[in-house]
């Protein structure tokens, strides 16, 4: 694999760091756990969209683009990091924004990355619940073009084979960081939904062979069905980068236990992990992603799914900013 032959514009101060959680290991009695610091990508505080970014929109300004068109739930982290890397490289950026928490607060729509949106002066067009969100950013970009604008159209998470690029970076980075410490990855867990990170990071330890095993955390959608979507944009990303060795569908691994109500939807366990992993190590994670996939790993660690001696990367994606659009779930579940 050589990612240099992709238009790549850099924005992530890479390498992210690759830490241990010694207090919360501790505390837990095993396994070793490690966090990368994917929250700390560098553009407008953080997050993994960024690494996708850095191929999307290398390969939008190669087509010459002058305007990008997106689009994420209202409090997208993935329109937020869009919003900015467009500001920084003199780009517009319309995003389409779907209310698919029909009941939020005044901070829900207002506050956290909505806020940080209109400060990267993005236009913003509310959409409702249940459209197909792709096809919307789609017709949008052709409008656009009619009206003499050059437009691109980044899907939901910047989910595609380019985007997922950035996830094969990241898995490059994360084995020559371990290779460095010396440090054997026996499990790599972060939070999936849109599943540009999780067919990336597989499409990267496979493309090297690694046998290093990747667990998503769902926070939408069932188990086989995003398993599904994984290997699919896995495979297509592995042909992109011209690696032929087929990917085994065994390879995907997702776990939709921990989605609660549904996508965006807080639950308490999700509450819970946020508060341990600020209080053991002082960092924040997210009420929509990080968060439920924190929570995920906790419980697998709880019922033995992992070795006590073994060693656990948990991938951090970021979304710290959400935490804002989410007080009152705070406030409310947990007055402590
Ligand atoms: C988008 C996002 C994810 C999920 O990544 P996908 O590539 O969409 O699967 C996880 N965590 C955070 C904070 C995100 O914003």
């Amino acid at each position: 694999m050589h990612l240099a032959r992709f238009p790549r514009v850099r924005l992530v101060h890479a390498p992210t760091p690759l830490e241990p959680l010694p207090r919360l290991t501790e505390l837990l009695g095993g396994p070793r756990l490690y966090i990368k610091r994917d929250d700390c990508t560098g553009l407008a505080t953080g997050g993994n969209k960024t690494r996708k970014l850095e191929f999307l929109l290398g390969d939008a300004l190669a087509r010459g683009a002058t305007h990008v068109v997106t689009h994420g739930a209202t409090q997208s982290n993935h329109v937020r990091q869009t919003a900015a890397a467009a500001a920084r490289l003199g780009l517009k950026c319309t995003a389409l924004l779907e209310a698919r928490i029909a009941d939020g607060s005044v901070e829900y729509r207002n506050s956290g990355n909505v806020f940080l949106d209109r400060l990267f002066d993005a236009t913003l067009e509310a959409r409702p619940a249940g459209l197909d969100m792709n096809a919307e950013v789609e017709t949008h970009a052709a409008r656009l073009h009619d009206r003499g604008e050059a437009a691109y159209a980044i899907p939901g998470g910047g989910s595609n084979p380019v985007g997922a690029l950035g996830y094969v970076a990241c898995a490059q980075e994360i084995l020559q960081q371990a290779d460095a410490a010396g440090i054997v990855v026996h499990h790599v867990v972060h939070a999936t939904g849109s599943t540009g990170t999780q067919a990336g990071l597989v499409a990267g330890f496979q493309g090297h062979s690694s046998g290093v095993p990747v667990l998503g955390i769902s926070v939408r959608a069932e188990r086989s069905v995003q398993e599904d979507k994984v290997w699919q944009l896995a495979g297509r990303t592995l042909e992109l980068l011209g690696v032929a060795t087929p990917l085994a569908r065994e390879a995907v691994r997702a776990n939709s236990d921990y989605v609660g109500p549904g996508y965006g939807r807080p639950t308490p366990e999700m509450v819970d992990a946020v508060k341990l992993l600020a209080r053991t190590e002082g960092i924040l994670l997210d009420p929509v992603y990080s968060g439920k996939g924190f929570a995920g790993l906790l419980d697998l660690i709880r019922k033995g799914r992992f070795g006590k001696d073994e060693n656990v990367v948990f991938v951090h994606t970021g979304g710290a900013v959400g935490l804002f659009g989410y007080r009152d779930t705070f406030d409310a579940l947990h007055a402590s």
